[in-house]
């Protein structure tokens, strides 16, 4: 008998008959003696429903009225679902993330989370129940709504994995594994049965957004077993997300290509090439906070110099405006950006041992005429900032040239 969470995203669960699907799947793996925490999400589309509805009371929504509002989706479904278990004989309980009480600091939104209770949870199983949980959400400690981010049921998921001690973590999703790149804009990426949890955790946070970051940081530090799967196939093993590479066998020198449209480009022209510029810039970003990503300052010349850093695409305008009131503190000449950017990013373990792997990137992008505006390394990834124009071509491109459709 094993302890198994669970985790069934928004398409999985977008009307009755994939709930009634979902709860078959349940079932049989329940008649198999093994205990199922199962943590859902809401319906497709029904979190940008909730959201659309927010703004529309308040342009930028307050963030703990937001959370009121959007943690509803998934409450649905567990409700739901519990009602499609019983309907097959199958006793279930479903639960809010306040009613199992996992909490949470208080960032409304993209929350935290600082621990979870097990006791509901443990003997709900004990009786022999599924126990059914609202993913995306918690609560804090002045029993305030909070919700985890877009794509945090995955984390409620793996969060719920470690705090069980699960024998595994299972992500149900509507492709059966992580593949080589976004199958959606390469229809020839294959599926990788195992991946690092640094690679998947590079890929996470460069774009592919198969995982919440957050929910590969959490595995990876509690050492939680997790696997992607398909919600629409009965069989296959998806893809193990595994601690150690495998030292046996040869790495592919490239495990896949990310990418990421919601970016944005800002420049400061012409400032004084003093100490302090890059903390006057930045810091200034940094205290309205807005994530930057990409940083670069040029050589200095005559005294001046140029820097450009990225931010989220939506943050963009609100970026712009803080960098005029800093052009004029700092007398730079001009601020220039451009938001129709795109990341991409090739990344593997496999790279630490190869060199070569930047030039034959950037040979593959010349090739084909796309000029790099931008360029970050690191031990296991290189990324290049693009004309957005360019993304599927790009990635198409990085993907052949690297052998990832083989
Ligand atoms: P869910 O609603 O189940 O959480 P998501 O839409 O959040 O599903 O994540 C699954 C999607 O992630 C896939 O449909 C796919 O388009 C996208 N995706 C991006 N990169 C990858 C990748 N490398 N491997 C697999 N899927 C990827
Ligand atoms: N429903 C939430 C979202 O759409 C959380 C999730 O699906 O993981 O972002
Ligand atoms: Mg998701």
């Amino acid at each position: 008998m094993a302890l198994i969470v669970q985790k069934y995203g928004g398409t999985s669960v977008a009307n009755p008959e994939r709930i009634k699907n979902v709860a078959r799947r349940i079932a049989r793996f329940k008649a198999q003696g093994h205990q199922i925490v199962v943590v859902v999400s809401a319906m497709s589309g029904e979190t940008n429903k909730l959201i659309a509805l927010a703004k529309e009371m308040q342009a930028v929504p307050d963030p703990r009225e937001l959370d009121a509002v959007v943690c509803t989706g998934e409450q649905v479904t567990t409700g739901l679902l519990a009602m499609g278990l019983k309907a097959i004989g199958v006793d279930a309980r479903s639960y809010t993330g306040a009613q199992v009480k996992v909490l949470t600091d208080s960032t409304f939104t993209k929350a935290r989370i600082l621990s979870i209770d097990e006791a509901n949870i443990r003997r709900d199983l004990d009786a022999g129940k599924v126990v059914i949980v609202a993913g995306f959400q918690g609560v804090d400690a002045d029993g305030n709504i909070t919700t985890l981010g877009r794509g945090g049921s995955d984390t409620s998921g793996v969060a719920l994995a470690a705090a069980l001690k699960a024998d595994e973590c299972q992500i149900y999703t509507d492709v059966d594994g992580v593949y080589t790149t976004d199958p959606r804009v390469v229809p020839e990426a294959k599926k990788l049965d195992t991946i690092t949890f640094e690679e998947m955790l590079e890929m996470a946070s460069l774009g592919s957004k198969v995982l919440q970051i957050r929910s590969v940081e959490f595995a990876g530090k509690y050492k939680v077993k997790l696997r992607v799967l398909s919600s629409f196939q009965d069989e296959g093993e998806g893809t193990l997300i595994t601690v150690e590479e495998d030292k046996n066998m040869e790495q592919p020198i490239i495990s896949g290509i990310a990418f990421n449209r919601d970016e944005a480009k800002l420049t400061m022209l012409g400032v004084p090439d003093t100490p302090g510029i890059a903390y006057q810039i930045l810091g200034s970003i940094a205290d309205a906070n807005i994530d930057v990503d990409m940083i670069i300052q040029n050589v200095g010349h005559d005294g001046t110099t140029d820097f450009s850093f990225t931010v989220n695409r939506g943050d963009y305008a609100k970026a712009q405006g803080i960098l005029e009131t800093v052009k004029q503190k700092l007398g730079a000449r001009e601020v220039t950006g451009d938001n129709k950017i795109c990341k991409v990013s090739a990344v593997g373990v496999g790279m630490r041992s190869h060199p070569g792997v930047a030039s034959k990137m950037f040979k593959a992008l010349a090739d084909e005429g796309i000029n790099i505006q931008m360029i970050s390394t690191s031990e296991i990834k290189i990324s290049v900032v693009l004309d957005e124009k360019y993304l599927e071509l790009a990635v198409r491109v990085l993907h052949r040239t690297f052998g990832l459709d083989q």
